[in-house]
């Protein structure tokens, strides 16, 4: 066999060579066809192969590719930051361009800090988050999230940053049911920020809807409102890790339009170019910055590739797509179609127990008893083994393994935004006969 060179994510696992993708599909070198069930990793929210991006990607190049952030800025980039500040919630944000996700919350993470030290209070340096969360792989932004699987390995390497109760309705870690209990998830935000002392507290992360820490975990009405009023009472700075759930996904532009609250500082990702070429933002309040502004008036922080100017066009190029597509509705009409699917096929399988979430951002939780929502005991590999089968059978799932404290089994299910309701329907028949080949 041909020596390997890439480094991929599993080294004994034999991974297809991709030719090309069109709409949801894409297909391998040996003409094989896989339904993208998931948009990559909850990416590509157009679909691939679309000409207007390979034509905007392509008027950029012909202009200039790159140009670095502390000598030029450029007019795609620059609007891009115009367009992400009128399409976010109060339309007064700043951008600060990054390449992935996980610099994203990591900025805003640093931001934030800056943020408190630009007036003097520098103990404010802890960022709390959510026992199950996922911000980011790189340490700052692992330091942020509860995964237990991407943070076992590097631990000693981690900040002790403190975490509170999920917003898990399905399974409350506080053993309660909504609404009766009077949404003491978010306020075990308020007993931890009196424990650790809020001028230690420098921000609150959350995504809006838990992506891979659970799978499509929607939090019980009035969370957000709640948590943000928290926020404000303790001098605590609200982070939205909007990566995932972000540019239309959910049936809005951001997910906290659902909630109607405003972000102090929000990470994009993942749908803000929808695959086509990596960059990411953080946006941040016009007051948040206002501190800087008058003080230091630089932001410790940067990558090389920071506002790329064809990144930034081929962001602009999508954005525009999904407005001229009204992918947002498409977003919310068609994920009610896809739920209703999915709960259909759930009615005749005994493993699944909970169907959820909003807009194209859905998930399938497994457990071995409907009844006591008892998981699958750790280490048989449900999850990975439903989406091996289906990859056999040409569709995509991401997975959401995990979501009980390192265990518990999950499946995301985020087809691009432009799927049709015939490909819904191929989606879920290829779904409910994997799940059915494994339990
Ligand atoms: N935040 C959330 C909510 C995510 O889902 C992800 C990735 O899955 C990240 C941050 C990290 O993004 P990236 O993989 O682009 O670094």
């Amino acid at each position: 066999m041909k020596r390997e060179h890439v480094i991929k994510p599993v080294l004994n696992h034999h991974y297809p060579t991709i030719a090309y993708g069109k709409g949801v599909f894409l297909y391998d070198d040996q003409g094989k066809a896989y339904i993208d069930g998931c948009s990559g990793a909850v990416t590509a929210g157009i679909g691939h192969g679309v000409p207007d991006i390979v034509d905007a990607m392509l008027e950029q190049a012909n202009k200039v590719s790159f140009v670095y952030r502390s000598q030029f800025t450029s007019e795609p980039g620059e609007k891009l930051a115009e367009k992400l500040s009128d399409l976010a919630p109060g339309n007064d944000y700043w951008s600060f361009f990054v390449n992935s996700g996980s610099e994203a919350t990591e900025t805003a993470m640093k931001i934030a800090i800056q943020h408190w030290q630009e007036q003097g209070r520098h103990g404010k340096n802890k960022v709390i988050s959510r026992r199950m969360s996922y911000h980011g792989i790189t340490l700052g932004a692992l330091s942020m999230s509860g995964h237990v699987l991407r943070r076992r390995r590097f631990i000693p390497l981690l900040e002790d940053f403190p975490v509170v109760a999920t917003p898990y309705c399905y399974r409350c870690p506080l053993g309660k049911t909504s609404p009766n209990c009077q949404l003491a998830c978010a306020d075990d935000l308020a007993t931890a920020i009196k424990r650790i002392g809020s001028e230690h507290i420098a921000a609150f992360i959350a995504e809006p809807i838990i992506g891979a820490a659970g799978g499509a975990i929607v939090p019980p009405n009035g969370y957000f409102q709640r948590i943000k009023a928290i926020c404000e009472q303790n001098e605590i700075l609200f982070i939205a890790d909007e990566v995932m759930t972000g540019i239309a996904r959910t049936g809005a532009m951001f997910a906290m339009e659902h909630y109607g609250v405003e972000p102090d500082l929000i990470a994009l990702g993942k749908g803000m170019s929808a695959g086509y070429t990596p960059i990411a933002a953080t946006l941040v309040k016009d007051r948040v910055m206002e501190p800087i502004l008058k003080g230091s008036k630089s932001i410790m922080s940067g990558h090389t590739y920071s506002a790329n100017p064809q990144s930034a066009a081929v962001s602009l190029a999508v954005l525009s797509y999904i407005e001229k597509h009204q992918l947002v509705s498409a977003a919310e009409s068609k994920g009610q179609y896809l739920m209703g699917q999915l709960q259909q096929m759930a009615d005749g399988i005994l493993s699944i127990g909970d169907v959820r979430g909003q807009g194209m951002l859905l998930a399938i939780e497994f457990v071995a008893d409907q009844t006591t929502k008892r998981p699958f005991p750790f280490g048989l590999g449900v999850t990975s083994r439903i989406i091996e089968r289906a990859f056999q059978k040409g569709l995509l799932v991401y997975p959401a393994a995990g979501a009980v404290d390192g265990e518990g089994d999950a499946i995301i299910i985020a087809p691009p935004l432009v799927i049709t309701e015939e490909e819904i329907d191929q989606l879920v028949g290829i779904l409910e006969a994997s799940i059915q080949e494994v339990i």
